[in-house]
């Protein structure tokens, strides 16, 4: 079972950053801060400002709109009518096209039947749970601040409410974790039957308080050869039951990849709008003023919530595009990139391609460049290599 990715170059995603969260999680390194909400208002508002300019920017026009993704922190923290209001704005300003879709990434315990049914009548049509785990030992150990109880009701609210398309993130190598437990968590998953699933593995990033747990013994991780165990398990009992990997993270029934992602791996464009979000403007990198005070009150003052603007090179953009585009199982299209870049794969990575080839690390087939089956859980190693 595969799917064909359509080419979405000449379309535009956008991109909204809600930092806003109940409580920090122990692993978390994203930008989101807790025990902010009565700063919930003054934000929106600014994120409004910043619809509103860009929307007006030449960059913006002729332009078609296919996809808003909003992301957290938790996005459905917000008052269920500022949130639906904003999303409405959005669309308004934009020019998108006749099926957008559109994306809120939600809690569990943030769910109400009427946010949700806001949501809907927002024109959301996409809705992602962050549940991490149903095992409720290892929600409690990752600081999550809800159960794996409230994450099923979440789950039949949304179903409920008349939700089709719905999306569960789940993590494995996570502390005390046992192969078992992540069968669990996946079958339930499965016995719950989303559109699409994203499944990360942990990662203990510096600074965090899981970091210092970690250091100090007080926590600990399964063994390497586990969470290999664990990444074998997932393909087999997801693809046992109809779903189809189509990036090493991602899982979907057929017809529910998810479109903000599959362009953001195709290195497409995207407005960034918020705290620390990024924009990819043809290959400009835009990233706005990580302090979510702070990009409040620039906004205000009417400057610029920028904090960096990168333009890469032709040649940093292709090879940006190669190593996004190599996490899709279906690979880049080499007749695509080369119309795109002007640039070659083959030609371009000449004898470092040939040996990952040689090594049975990448294949090249029916014009298409991707890992091998075999290369999948040593993805990072292999594209160091062509960076
Ligand atoms: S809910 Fe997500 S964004 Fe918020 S603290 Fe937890 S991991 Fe971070």
């Amino acid at each position: 079972m595969s799917f064909v990715v359509t080419d979405p170059f000449d379309q535009t995603g956008i991109y909204l950053h809600i930092p806003f969260c109940r409580t920090k999680c122990l692993y978390c390194s994203f930008n989101s801060y807790a025990g902010r909400e009565d700063e919930i208002y003054a934000y929106l508002q600014a994120l409004e400002q910043q619809i509103k300019r860009m929307a007006a920017h030449p960059w913006s026009q002729g332009r078609t709109f296919f996809s808003l993704y909003i992301g957290g922190g938790t996005p459905t923290i917000c008052n269920p009518r500022l949130l639906g209001k904003l999303i409405v704005k959005c669309l308004a300003a934009f020019p998108f096209c006749v099926d957008p879709e559109i994306t809120v990434e939600s809690n569990p315990n943030t769910l109400s039947s009427v946010q949700l049914q806001t949501l809907l009548e927002s024109g959301v049509n996409r809705l992602s749970i962050g549940v991490q785990s149903f095992a409720s030992q290892e929600l409690k150990l990752l600081g999550r601040s809800h159960t794996s109880k409230e994450a099923c009701q979440a789950f039949f609210m949304a179903r409920n409410a008349g939700f089709t398309n719905i999306n569960l993130d789940l993590m494995y190598g996570l502390p005390r974790q046992t192969v078992n437990t992540w069968r669990q968590s996946l079958e339930t998953a499965v016995e719950l039957a989303p559109e699409h699933l994203s499944l990360y593995e942990l990662m203990v990033e510096d600074g965090t308080p899981l970091a210092s747990l970690v250091k100090n013994k007080e926590c600990v991780l399964p063994h390497e050869d586990l969470v290999a165990d664990m990444e074998n398990i997932t393909a087999e009992i997801l693809q046992k039951n109809g779903y189809c990997r189509y990036e090493i993270s991602n899982y979907a029934r057929p017809g529910s990849i998810c479109r903000h992602n599959i362009n953001y791996w195709q290195n497409g464009s995207w407005l960034g709008f918020g705290a620390g979000a990024v924009g990819s403007l043809s290959g400009m990198k835009v990233t706005n003023i990580h302090d979510s005070r702070i990009y409040t009150k620039r906004i205000n003052c009417r400057l610029e919530p920028f904090s960096e603007i990168e333009c890469l090179s032709r040649q940093a953009h292709f090879r940006e595009t190669v190593i996004m585009g190599l996490r899709m199982l279906q690979g880049i299209s080499l007749e695509e990139m080369e119309n795109r870049f002007r640039i070659n794969p083959v030609l371009y990575y000449g004898r470092t391609l040939q040996k990952l080839i040689d090594r049975k690390l990448l294949v090249l087939e029916n014009g298409f460049m991707r890992l091998s089956d075999s290369a999948l859980p040593l993805a990072n190693q292999v594209l160091l290599q062509l960076v």
